[in-house]
């Protein structure tokens, strides 16, 4: 028998009515993962975006309506975001009841120290300019002006080379590395603010678009004092390692050694290059072997790859 069109919209209205009602059940359990992973979207899926004020600010509402709604809905949300790989959300959303405000400040401030009278950027942006490349003193501008405004790094280098006559390869390398350099500063700078911080570990996109130097680095733990000695290009992140072993357990991650031994052989491959791929295939070195800092007269102090001609 057909339904009669009152019946069908009543069921139309029931049925959305329930998943309302679903959903804001949904949200309540899930808002502390909700919080990181809005937080995540801007942070890390755009890693050089610079967290907002007003996301903080709704991020720290989030968590702490998550906080009044149970403790068990946060557990679950915590371990939902660490298992999706949203560390770096967490420990922004920690920092959500920090003072935003100065927080905000930090990523200027090492911008301007990136780029003042002196500094290793200038100097190489000096001699670009000698070559008549551009006025190195606009590069600070820019630089400060897209993090303030939250542009993606392409946008400052596009901005870069209204006024640099470089590559779009250079201008690029300079937007991503000084604003992520920034944008890691502010986490740092987020985890001093927090007592319950202790330090640092080392975050990698697990891909073959990752370098050797960099996995070799997944997972290790640094002091908070410590900043990242990031490479040019490098996307790699923070998360915090947690006083609290409990709460510490949920952000745990992963050991780059074993990380990568259990890569496809294509990925080891195309991140170690033939040559070391075949001493690490035949147990010759292991995969921190690559990996050296050194301090960059450009770039400061990063890590980068140990040439082939020393690992044989
Ligand atoms: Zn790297």
């Amino acid at each position: 028998m057909p339904l009669s069109n009152a019946v069908r919209q009543a069921l139309a209205e029931d049925r959305a009515r329930q998943q309302a009602r679903e959903q804001a059940v949904r949200r309540r359990t899930s808002s502390a993962t909700t919080a990181s992973r809005l937080l995540w979207l801007e942070a890390a899926r755009e890693p050089a975006r610079t967290v907002s004020r007003t996301l903080l600010r709704r991020a720290a509402d989030e968590w702490r309506r998550a906080n009044r709604a149970s403790s068990s809905a946060i557990e679950t949300g915590i371990q939902q975001a660490a298992a999706q790989g949203e560390r770096a959300g967490l420990a922004l959303l920690a920092a959500a009841d920090a003072d935003t405000g100065t927080v905000e400040q930090v990523g200027t401030q090492v911008l301007e120290e990136a780029t003042r009278e002196g500094s290793r950027l200038q100097r190489t942006l000096a001699r670009r300019a000698a070559e008549g490349a551009g006025n190195p003193d606009r590069a600070a501008a820019i630089l400060r002006d897209g993090f303030a405004k939250g542009l993606n790094p392409r946008e400052v280098a596009a901005n870069l080379s209204r006024e640099f006559y470089l590559a779009d390869y250079q201008n690029e390398r300079i937007a991503r590395t000084e604003m992520m350099r920034a944008h890691r500063e502010t986490t740092r700078s987020i985890y001093e603010q927090q007592p319950g911080t202790v330090g640092w570990r080392w975050v990698i996109e697990e891909s073959d678009r990752t370098c050797a130097a960099c996995w070799a680095m997944e997972g290790t733990e640094h002091p908070t004092p410590e900043p990242m000695p990031a490479h040019p290009n490098c996307r790699c992140r923070m998360a915090p390692i947690l006083k609290d072993p409990r709460a510490d357990s949920f952000l745990q991650v992963p050991d780059g050694e074993t990380q990568f031994a259990r890569q496809p052989a294509s990925v080891q491959r195309r991140v170690l290059g033939p040559g070391a791929y075949d001493l690490y295939q035949q147990g010759q070195i292991s995969l921190r072997d690559v990996v050296t800092t050194r301090n960059d007269p450009t770039w400061g102090q990063s890590v980068t790859r140990v040439p082939l001609s020393r690992l044989a």
